[in-house]
């Protein structure tokens, strides 16, 4: 069966042209126009993907992507935020809140898709297949078929971004990543997005990952480098 997009989102016309170009691209879709009926629908829905209005009528989107992150069952599902131009302050929150992407409106919605379903083929694939299954390196073990990580034995919790984030940056260990670089091969996206965006998240991986966050080396006005050598 394709895959269901849950469209979170209170402006019926752009409803109305998610959902066609959504169904074109094959895509199950379904429509939740206010914070209530969107924790209803991802509790009884089992969306692949959401797309989420941070303005609902009733809720903050930002209030239901923590939701989604912090709750046990939902907290690998991918979200991408749908933001108002210049609504720069809610486009790091989003972030900070555990969003996998975001567009700026008015966007092309076959930008849209595009962004859809490389969301979706990195949640399933990434590159994890050119590695071996499993790896240590130091205290740091990540399981690229399970999509696991850990530290010490202890397992350590990452949104699908984190997890791709992780696994190109060790991919090409010992090499500096730009941002712009990381930009391009973590997010699919172009460098015309805030490069705020990557330290952000290299900050949370960072975080996450103990003491095993100092395997990522920042260099300065440049990017990152995952360390070439195990400690
Ligand atoms: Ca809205």
């Amino acid at each position: 069966m394709s895959e269901l997009i849950l469209i979170v989102e209170d402006e019926a016309d752009l409803v109305q042209s998610l959902e066609y170009n959504l169904q074109q691209a094959d895509y199950r879709t379904r429509v939740a126009l206010d914070g209530e009926s969107a924790m209803q629908a991802l509790q009884t829905g089992d969306p692949d993907l959401v797309l989420l209005d941070l303005m609902l009528p009733d809720m903050a989107g930002i209030e239901i992507c923590r939701r989604i992150r912090n709750d046990d069952q939902m907290r690998n599902l991918p979200v991408l935020i749908l933001t108002a131009r210049g609504e720069d302050i809610d486009r790091i929150t989003g972030f900070e809140a555990g969003a996998d992407d975001y567009v700026v409106k008015p966007f092309c919605v076959d930008e849209l898709v595009l962004r859809v379903q490389a969301i979706l083929r990195r949640s399933q694939h990434g590159e994890s297949d050119l590695h071996a299954d499993k790896v240590h390196f130091g205290d740091l073990h990540i399981d690229f078929s399970a999509h696991t990580t850990g530290v010490s034995e202890e397992l350590v919790e990452l949104t699908p971004l984190e997890f791709r984030l992780l696994e190109v940056l060790y991919a090409r260990r010992g090499r500096t990543q730009s941002r712009e670089i990381l930009l391009r091969d973590v997010w699919d996206i172009e460098a015309h997005v805030m490069t705020r965006t990557v330290d952000t998240h290299v900050q949370r991986l960072r975080a996450k990952l103990a003491h095993c966050g100092d395997y990522i080396v920042t260099v300065r006005n440049v990017g990152y480098r995952f360390r070439a050598d195990p400690p």
